[in-house]
């Protein structure tokens, strides 16, 4: 479903992503696992189009999009944190996202409350993101990003601002709601717990490559470098 074939990517000379590859298999929930600075976001800037690779092939759907504009790749975005337009309320935000994808106007807003129902706010839909809560303002964010019917869903560290119960509760949802919708799905995340609970797969990154790349069990029980071993926390 999608692929990054040797990718290449600098900033002021310096290595980010080293001749990466990267596959996701249509409709799994995919975590890239790794500490600051491994380029993690930057995988996903690439996979958007928010950043131009100076090497390499993205593919989505295969076809090759490695210079398609962001918009015209079918992918919904959730950010760490402060994403949703302050003025206004969760339906008009999650209807913008309808906007951008085409929906005529009288069917946004009962679209975005069916969204809205999705994610459970279907009773916050009047209410501004200054009004919720911090998982709650995350929620109006996943149901903005799948309202275009992405293609493919990126997820930059979308539980890091929440506290921890918030968090664990929020990553269920998100899993349940990934699963439904079998949207093909990467998700970035620092939090070696978070990884291992919600993929299908983690990929475990240091300094712009892929460690190991497998099923939770396997990173967990089978760690392939000292690095995945102690970052992953397991015994061997
Ligand atoms: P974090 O969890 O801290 O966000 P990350 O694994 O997502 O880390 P990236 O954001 O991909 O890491 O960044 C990887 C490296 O590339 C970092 O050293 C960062 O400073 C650098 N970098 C990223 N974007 C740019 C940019 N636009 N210009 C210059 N350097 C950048």
């Amino acid at each position: 479903e999608v692929s990054l074939a040797g990718i290449n990517k600098a900033f002021g000379g310096r290595m980010v992503l080293d001749n990466l590859d990267l596959d996701l298999a249509g409709g799994e929930l995919l975590a890239l696992l790794g500490p600051s600075g491994c380029g993690k976001t930057t995988i996903l800037r690439v996979l958007a189009g928010l950043e131009t690779p100076d090497a390499g092939t993205v593919r989505i759907s295969g076809k090759d999009m490695t210079r398609t504009p962001v918009r015209e790749r079918g992918i919904g975005i959730v950010f760490q944190a402060y994403s949703l337009f302050p003025h206004m309320s969760a339906v008009e935000n999650v209807a913008y996202g309808l906007k951008v994808a085409g929906t005529s106007p009288g069917k946004r807003t009962a679209r975005a409350k069916e969204l809205l129902e999705t994610v459970g706010l279907g009773e916050h839909a009047a209410k501004f993101p200054a009004q919720l809560s911090g998982g709650q303002q995350q929620r109006v964010a996943l149901a903005r990003a799948l309202a275009i019917e992405p293609r493919v869903l990126l997820l930059d560290e979308p539980l890091s601002a929440l506290d921890a119960q918030v968090r664990v509760h929020l990553r269920e949802e998100i899993r349940r709601i990934q699963t439904q919708s079998g949207t093909t799905t990467l998700l970035v995340t620092h939090d070696q717990e978070e990884a291992l609970t919600v993929a299908d797969r983690v990929g475990v990154m240091l300094n712009g490559r892929i460690e190991q790349l497998g099923s939770p069990q396997e990173i967990y029980q089978r760690p392939r470098t000292p690095f995945v071993s102690e970052f992953v926390g397991a015994v061997n």
